[in-house]
């Protein structure tokens, strides 16, 4: 079978086995392994893709305690092992505990209805099936801990937080959270039950499931949550000042910070203080800046497709930057020149000599350097340019929506979606981070297309610039002090964020409205602008 036949690649988030790496790799493992045996051409195992790739995103963070994995025992290089591990349909499911002896041939999970939250549950049940001497090694304890354990330890400092979530006998949530914050410093989940008097007066929880905070400086009290949701629990907990991400000690994914050179060592600049609910004209001054005196640089001359793309650039950021004042003057006037020239050619100086020349007669434009602010990183060559980049193209679909008219006679008019069909193509075409392109191109080529209208434009860079960042977590472009992570969070939108049958889900509606509202022209902060 081909690839293209192929149920899962290697972006999703899960470990793809093969007859030889089957047994080393699920048996003598410092993890434990959840398996899916299923068969490329089973109807219902392409159905079940969908739900196990889901799956596979919920459960990415507990990868140190259980992993899961798929083999495909259609490929014929995999029969014997199919055969030897006792497959006869399709899917089965086996798990392995972790450290278990090379002749483990796994137990087979039967009965539930399979969906992603019956399916985390049993791995939640799978790690609790090891002893103390033979848990995965990086798995901290399940169980519940009682008031006898806690209670002195109210009011005592420490170096981390500890999370305590109080909750139903029955409930899963203490644990999810606990799995999920296992690749996270700074932060110790424990999981308490409701049934413990004495700990419900001390800490004065009434309803579950409930998370209660011991802060390192020894105060206590409430975990504030809009919703009791795992979700929410797990994003706050992240976020908490110190909870950081453990970096991987390899990462397979690119780092745009490592091939976009940034102009400016940023870590020598002064921190400048921002707020994460507004977007920062700075930010998007420093995109132009950059792409213009930067990225365009490399390119000696523009013509043909190139200039094209330049052009329809301009012409977008000209008819909807929503900023005003002297950038929105600058690229009116580059738009102008641009459009007037007859030439098929025309060479990168003559655009930076246009830019420097219009900065000189009437002051200054584009600042002198770059300059971020909600896109600043904790170190040079961490966030910048990329991220001015992502929160531009957003302002632009935001605005595209606001005036929709705004394209008219400029020949992009007729695209259904033409922001983002100039994003793509100045992506495909400029940006430095050329893998960058390729996964983007890739995107971009399986569902731009399906895009009809403005709304659909401003949901589906959205939807994206999520997949690209959850592809991200973790990898050396991940800022630990901006670890990357579903966006809006739970705190900046409560309402954006649903669960269904135990899954979380997106309010479209609601990321919508919020999405018009953040990247509005009304949330711009012209502070540390020029
Ligand atoms: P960013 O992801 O840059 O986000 C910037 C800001 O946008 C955030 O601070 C937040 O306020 C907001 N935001 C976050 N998520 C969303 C969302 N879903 N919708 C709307 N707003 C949001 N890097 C790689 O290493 N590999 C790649 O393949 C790669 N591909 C890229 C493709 C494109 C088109 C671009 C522009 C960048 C790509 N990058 C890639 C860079 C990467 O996505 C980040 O931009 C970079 O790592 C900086 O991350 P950040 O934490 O500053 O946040």
């Amino acid at each position: 079978l081909g690839p293209a036949a192929r149920l899962y690649t290697e972006e999703d988030p899960l470990v793809i086995l093969s007859s030889s790496s089957l047994t080393p790799t699920v048996t003598n493992s410092s993890s434990a392994w959840l398996l899916q045996f299923y068969s490329s051409w089973c109807g219902h195992c392409i159905q079940y893709s969908s739900t196990w790739k889901s799956l596979a995103l919920d459960v990415k963070d507990w990868q140190q305690a259980i992993h899961l994995s798929v083999l495909d025992c259609a490929q014929e290089e995999n029969l014997d092992a199919c055969k030897d591990y006792g497959i006869k349909f399709y899917p089965t499911f086996k798990y392995f505990r972790a450290h278990s002896p090379p002749t483990d041939k796994g137990t087979t999970c039967r009965g539930g209805d399979r969906t992603v939250q019956f399916m985390r549950q049993l791995m939640v049940d799978i790690l609790q099936n090891h002893t103390q001497m033979d848990r995965p090694d990086h798995c901290p304890a399940l169980e519940p801990v009682s008031s006898v354990e806690l209670l002195p330890v109210l009011g005592q400092r420490s170096d981390h937080y500890t999370a305590i979530v109080v909750e139903e006998p029955e409930s899963y949530v203490g644990r999810e959270v606990i799995l999920d914050l296992l690749q996270f410093s700074g932060v110790e989940v424990k999981r308490a039950l409701s049934s413990d008097r004495p700990l419900l007066d001390a800490l004065k929880v009434t309803a579950f499931p409930s998370v209660y905070l011991l802060h390192p400086n020894g105060t206590h009290a409430n975990l504030h949550v809009e919703k009791r949701l795992r979700f929410f629990f797990s994003s706050l907990l992240r976020t908490l000042p110190g909870v950081q991400r453990r970096p991987k000690s390899d990462s397979s994914s690119s780092s745009v910070g490592q091939k976009v050179a940034l102009p400016h060592g940023q870590s020598s600049e002064p921190w400048r203080n921002f707020d994460r609910s507004k977007v920062y004209t700075a930010d998007l001054e420093s995109a132009l800046h950059y792409l213009l005196r930067v990225e365009l640089a490399a390119h000696t001359s523009l013509e043909g497709d190139e200039l094209k793309v330049f052009k329809d650039l301009v012409t977008v950021v000209t008819k909807l930057y929503p900023g005003g004042g002297s950038v929105a003057k600058l690229m009116e006037t580059l738009s102008d020149w641009l459009l007037s020239l007859p030439l098929q050619r025309i060479p990168y100086q003559a655009v930076l000599d246009l830019v420097d020349n219009k900065m000189r007669i009437s002051g200054v434009f584009l600042g002198a350097e770059v300059r971020w602010v909600g896109c600043q990183g904790s170190r040079a060559g961490l966030r910048g340019y990329p991220c001015s980049l992502w929160t531009l193209f957003h302002v632009l679909t935001v605005q595209h929506d606001a005036m929709p008219t705004a394209l008219d006679n400029t020949g992009l008019e007729g695209e259904a979606a033409p922001v983002l069909q100039v994003m793509r193509r100045y992506i495909r075409t400029f940006f430095g981070c050329e893998e960058c392109g390729r996964h983007f191109e890739q995107a971009a080529a399986a569902s731009m297309d399906r895009v009809q209208n403005r709304e659909q434009q401003i949901l589906w860079l959205w939807n994206q610039h999520n997949m690209v960042n959850n592809r991200l977590t973790g990898s050396l472009s991940d800022d630990p002090l901006f670890p990357k992570a579903p966006w809006p969070s739970p705190s900046l939108c409560a309402s954006c964020h649903e669960e269904e049958n135990g899954v979380h889900v997106w309010n479209q509606n609601r990321i919508l409205s919020f999405l018009r509202h953040h990247y509005g022209a009304s949330n711009l902060s012209p502070h540390y602008s020029l």
